[in-house]
């Protein structure tokens, strides 16, 4: 009898976690073990479903709108950031509130205020609807023209030499900004953007891995959640680079048709899926199919943020 060669599987490193999410999850965890359950937490404190329902568990509610926040209730701000109305909603009713806005996204914040404070027009390049572009184009005061593809850039109808500016969302991948700024820069002939743009390390770093892995592997699976931005557009990358790719939110979800003459799978996952859930979708390939998993090297990352100071013990 011949011997079976295992699949190969390939980690991409880094993957998961990013400091962000990280912070979040830590903010509901220790409001709940300093104030005790419940604690309230405005939308998905970050888009996965196995993280909210582990908080749930311990006692948090989520909840879309404050308006179903009881008195005096703590109220988490998810990692996304809300608009300042929602700020001011909190304060005027009093909500004792822990902000776990990522410090990332809170920057784009103010670098798109400051631009406007210059009188700028400010251009935000992001998906319309996802919380971290609702909630940036609510901190910042003026109107701010989204801008999602090629198509809204030759629909804008502003004069050419208006003074504009732009942002852009954090978990976009670094390709399609790319094209949209340059078709602004071509656009407009008095335009600013930020010195190194606002993709966040932690967006980069996943996407360059997963650049790396595509030439490795002939399917690519990423761990999250359909409604996470960056993990959309880790899907996104794998399928440009010419490679079978599917967003997976575990297991349970893996096609065993997808694996069909294959050799070597690429697993990578979204910043806000945790290890845990890429473990379930190593373990579910093991029931098909002998695999054989390594991690390939890529860049460390060691970047710590803050919590809050009420959360923070001595
Ligand atoms: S992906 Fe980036 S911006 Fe989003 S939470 Fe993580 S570190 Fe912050």
């Amino acid at each position: 009898m011949s011997d079976v060669r295992p699949l190969e599987v390939f980690l991409a490193q880094p993957r998961g976690f990013c400091a962000g999410v990280v912070r979040a999850i830590e903010i509901v965890e220790r409001a709940l073990e300093k104030y005790g359950p419940p604690v309230y937490v405005r939308h998905e404190i970050v888009h996965n479903k196995y993280v909210v329902e582990s908080l749930k568990a311990k006692g948090a509610i989520f909840v879309e709108e404050l308006s179903e926040v009881p008195p005096k209730a703590v109220t988490v701000f998810s990692a996304h950031g809300v608009a300042r109305s929602i700020e001011e909603e909190a304060a005027s009713r009093g909500l004792p509130v822990l902000n776990a806005t990522c410090p990332l996204v809170t920057k784009v914040h103010n670098q798109g205020k400051r631009y406007t404070a210059k009188g700028r027009t400010l251009i935000l390049i992001g998906h319309a609807g996802h919380p971290e572009v609702e909630g940036t184009m609510g901190q910042v005061p003026g109107p701010v023209l989204l801008v999602q593809n090629l198509d809204d850039v030759a629909a804008l109808t502003l004069p050419s030499d208006t003074p504009v500016a732009y942002i852009t969302q954090t978990t976009l991948s670094v390709d399609d900004t790319r094209d949209i700024i340059a078709a602004l820069s071509k656009r407009f002939s008095d335009i600013q953007g930020p010195d190194t743009r606002d993709i966040c390390y932690a967006t980069q770093n996943r996407q360059s891995a997963v650049r790396a892995m595509s030439k490795l592997v002939d399917l690519i699976l990423v761990v999250g959640a359909n409604n996470s931005s960056n993990s959309n557009r880790l899907r996104e990358i794998g399928t440009e680079a010419g490679i079978p790719s599917y967003l997976i939110s575990d297991g349970s979800e893996l096609n065993p048709d997808w694996l069909e003459g294959k050799k070597a799978v690429g697993i990578t996952a979204g910043a806000s899926a945790p290890e845990v859930l890429v473990d379930d979708v190593i373990e579910a390939l093991r029931r098909i199919v002998p695999v054989s998993v390594s991690v390939l090297p890529g860049r460390e990352e060691n970047i710590e943020f803050v919590l809050p100071a009420e959360l923070v013990t001595a």
